[in-house]
């Protein structure tokens, strides 16, 4: 196996790469984790994250990737036979769903073409059938990073109240928070789910929910079996009181020091800095889209994900044989495709804690796998990413 030098570019839509001043943060011995310092870590940490899910809302955090913080909100909410909305955008959006029935939750799926984003007029529709009120709920992922297609979570709000429904908004913002726009409050979120790997910049592990005071009502009414996810249990006088088990210490140095990155960039800039890596990347892919090269999976300009792009090979292509030549070949990783897009997609990660040269080499490394790997693009590509990063020069920073 040959030996790799220099930095391992890590290009996947999460986990992401963690920055040198989270990992020192981190590195230093355990404290009491019932004592006052850690207590002040803790609320220090909710208070930080409040400001980055723009709510007043109450923030849990569990010990548990994205997938715990899912079934979290799902056994707090709800009762056997409940029913549930799930708007599909791809993969994430139907796993999501698949777990509801797990729990015993009848699941309706608001069918919905994966390449472009969801559409409000199709669910006010849906919600205005609903007379009675059957559908306790409705379960939209807003960064679908199977695909790279957002979801306007503003706009599906509308149609909500549009419909005059009572169903709660559960949200899932895994990959999204810390990287895209998202306001739990102005749009009327109930729920929202996140997890540490992605925006945040810190390993995998940690997930954390913002929640309402109308979807904390609605969990003292539901029945389905709860222990370690248990709301009731956990929050405290406005902020997590509780921990199932140990609490984990060491997570909430590295989300103090993640935190203060954020605040010190700034949200908008933060945005503003995932939007012109996405640009670029976007416009190489436009350049190797050429001679009937790749494509943008997502369809819709004005859905295409900040974060992720989900790239298609042309037909007779294997997008996971050209991913493992650029890992092998110039140690870059790249995102795969997803159920149905398994070998036709693979996925540039663009978020968490990069800049441009960064991100300029990953997309040299991409174009030289394509040609490597026999597939048809045009050329250009980087230089079409370096023109748009030159033309944005005037921004406030290298990112
Ligand atoms: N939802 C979305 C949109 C995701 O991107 C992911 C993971 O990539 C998940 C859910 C699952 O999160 P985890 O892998 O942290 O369990």
């Amino acid at each position: 196996m040959a030996v790799s030098r220099g930095y391992h570019f890590f290009q996947n839509p999460g986990p992401t790469n963690i920055p040198e001043r989270i990992l020192r943060a981190m590195d230093r011995g355990a404290i009491d984790f019932t004592g006052g310092q850690f207590r002040g870590l803790a609320e220090d940490c909710f208070a930080g994250l409040k400001r980055v899910f723009k709510t007043e809302e109450t923030i849990l955090a569990y010990t548990a990737s994205g997938h715990g913080a899912w079934e979290a909100a799902l056994v707090n909410l709800f009762s056997p036979g409940d029913r549930v909305l799930v708007v599909e955008s791809g993969y994430f959006s139907l796993n999501w769903g698949l777990r509801c029935e797990a729990f015993g939750i009848e699941v309706e799926t608001l069918a919905n073409d994966w390449r472009i984003g969801a559409d409000a007029g199709k669910l006010e529709t849906r919600l205005r059938r609903d007379r009675d009120h059957a559908i306790r709920a409705v379960l939209i992922v807003h960064n679908e990073t199977s695909t790279g297609v957002v979801n306007d979570i503003a706009e599906l709000r509308r149609a909500i109240d549009a419909a005059e429904h009572p169903a709660l908004l559960l949200v899932d913002v895994i990959s999204s928070l810390a990287s895209m726009d998202f306001r739990m409050d102005e749009w009327g979120v109930d729920v929202a789910v996140a997890g540490s790997q992605k925006g945040l910049m810190l390993p995998t592990g940690m997930a954390f929910t913002g929640v309402s005071k109308r979807a904390l009502a609605a969990g003292r009414e539901a029945s389905l079996p709860r222990v370690y996810w248990d709301w009731r249990r956990l929050v405290g006088e406005g902020s997590q009181a509780v921990w199932s088990g140990t609490a984990p210490v060491h997570f909430f140095f590295g989300l103090q020091e993640a935190l203060r990155m954020l605040e010190e960039e700034g949200l908008d800039e933060v945005c503003g800095r995932h939007h012109r890596l996405a640009e670029a990347t976007r416009r190489a892919v436009r350049a190797w889209r050429r001679n009937d090269g790749p494509e943008i999976f997502a369809a819709d300009p004005r859905t295409q994900s900040d974060s992720v792009t989900a790239v298609v090979l042309p037909d007779g292509h294997d997008a996971d044989r050209m991913r493992q030549l650029c890992l092998d070949r110039f140690n870059v990783s790249l995102g795969g495709g997803l159920d149905r897009l398994k070998g036709h997609v693979f996925r540039i990660g663009h978020l968490g804690d990069l800049n441009q040269p960064m991100i300029l080499g990953s997309l040299a490394a991409i174009e030289m796998a394509l040609e490597l790997s026999g597939v048809p693009h045009g050329k250009g590509g980087v230089d079409a990413a370096m023109e748009y990063f030159v033309s944005e020069a005037d921004g406030p920073s290298a990112g």
